[in-house]
């Protein structure tokens, strides 16, 4: 049996990454959307041959309850949105599967998960990297110490924002500028590079180029970690300039993909000739793999979770305020640092 996902906001991400890697999965299939656009909801219909019965909108979502053929809700809108929906989609039974940043603060990260937890349900991030084979190679890498302990992590994401008038550039909507959108990939690599949870951060603030486009949001940004091992890392995010690579240097060599976060091909290389792997279509492995572990009845690994989300946002936050104040946060005194999923 395949499960049903129900699509939830057909903008880019659902249509061109999301609706076409569901062509090619095993485990699931395009179900249902849900869409506020008429026009989209009929293009939609067409397309992918979805029964009126399936599709909804934003205000009669909650009938999706009573519709056997959606196991899954994928929830794919503006940050700020995420929390409501899948607060929903738990109500009405179904397991969900949210894109990332989680949400825009920890309280509704929390709520998220505690909404799951209530009805029973699982919560994933769109963590689709998680599944992938060159980035699980740098997990086992890292983790495994392959090249000896790992020293120094540098992790980095960014790219040119375009459209001066996108919700990515509204702090209500994205919760931040390019940290919150793509700097997470970078957050997220240290912590499965190294398999450690960071205990300090420094960060700073690049310059405005463009103030009027950066009203909101920060333009660039840069951060530094502490790991308990010992082992440093630095990061840097952007949405003016095209960065993305992650590196680890180990006592006895290195290891790098680069591009590192994008939708692939992957390429990865060490001190020892480069990474070997086979090229996948990220979001078709990922919503394969999570909803494999739902037919089987397990529980989703901890790295996939809604837990694992809010790690990654409560690092967003703490990078920011370590910005914002000039000063080094510990995280171990402010009671951050939580157990390695890894
Ligand atoms: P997008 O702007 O292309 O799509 C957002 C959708 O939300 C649109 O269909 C829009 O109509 C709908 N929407 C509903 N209410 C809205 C409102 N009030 N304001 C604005 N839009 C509204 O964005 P996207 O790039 O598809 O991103 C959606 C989510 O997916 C974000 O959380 C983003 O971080 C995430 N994302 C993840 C990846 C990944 O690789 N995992 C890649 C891209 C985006």
């Amino acid at each position: 049996r395949k499960l049903g996902i129900a699509l939830v906001g057909l903008g880019s991400y659902s249509t061109n990454q999301l609706a076409p890697a569901l062509q090619k999965t095993q485990h699931c299939r395009l179900a249902g959307i849900v869409t506020g656009t008429p026009s989209k909801a009929e293009a939609w219909k067409q397309k992918y041959n979805i029964p009126d019965k399936n599709i909804y909108n934003y205000q009669n979502f909650d009938r999706i309850a009573d519709n056997p053929d959606i196991d899954v809700v994928y929830v794919v809108l503006p940050n700020n949105m995420h929390t409501e929906y899948v607060i929903r989609a738990a109500r009405a039974g179904k397991h969900v599967i949210c894109e990332k940043p989680l949400a825009i603060t920890v309280k509704e990260c929390q709520d998220m998960i505690d909404a799951c937890k209530k009805a029973n349900r699982q919560l994933a991030v769109g963590y689709r990297l998680h599944y992938e084979p060159f980035t699980l190679e740098m997990m086992r890498l890292g983790q495994q110490k392959v090249f000896g302990a790992v020293k120094f992590v540098e992790a980095s994401d960014g790219f040119k924002a375009g459209d001066p008038n996108q919700w990515r550039l509204k702090k209500a909507m994205a919760g931040g500028g390019p940290l919150m959108d793509v700097g997470i990939y970078a957050v997220n690599g240290v912590r499965y590079v190294t398999g450690e949870e960071p205990i300090s951060v420094t960060a700073q603030f690049g310059p405005k180029t463009n103030p009027q486009k950066f009203k909101e949001v920060e333009e660039t940004m840069f951060w530094q970690f502490e790991l308990p091992s010992g082992a440093v890392s630095n990061s840097t995010t952007s949405y003016s300039a095209g960065v993305e690579r992650l590196y680890a240097a180990a006592e006895n060599g290195w290891f790098e993909l680069r591009p590192a976060f994008g939708y692939g091909p992957l390429k990865g290389n060490t001190s020892k000739g480069p990474i070997e792997q086979p090229i996948v279509t990220h979001q078709a492995v990922h919503m394969d793999g999570v909803c494999k572990t739902l037919l089987d009845g397990q529980k989703l690994p901890d790295h996939i979770t809604g837990e694992e989300g809010l790690r990654d946002v409560r690092l967003l936050q703490a990078i920011y305020r370590a910005a914002e104040t000039g000063r080094k946060i510990d995280l171990k005194e402010s009671g951050f640092v939580s157990k390695s999923p890894y």
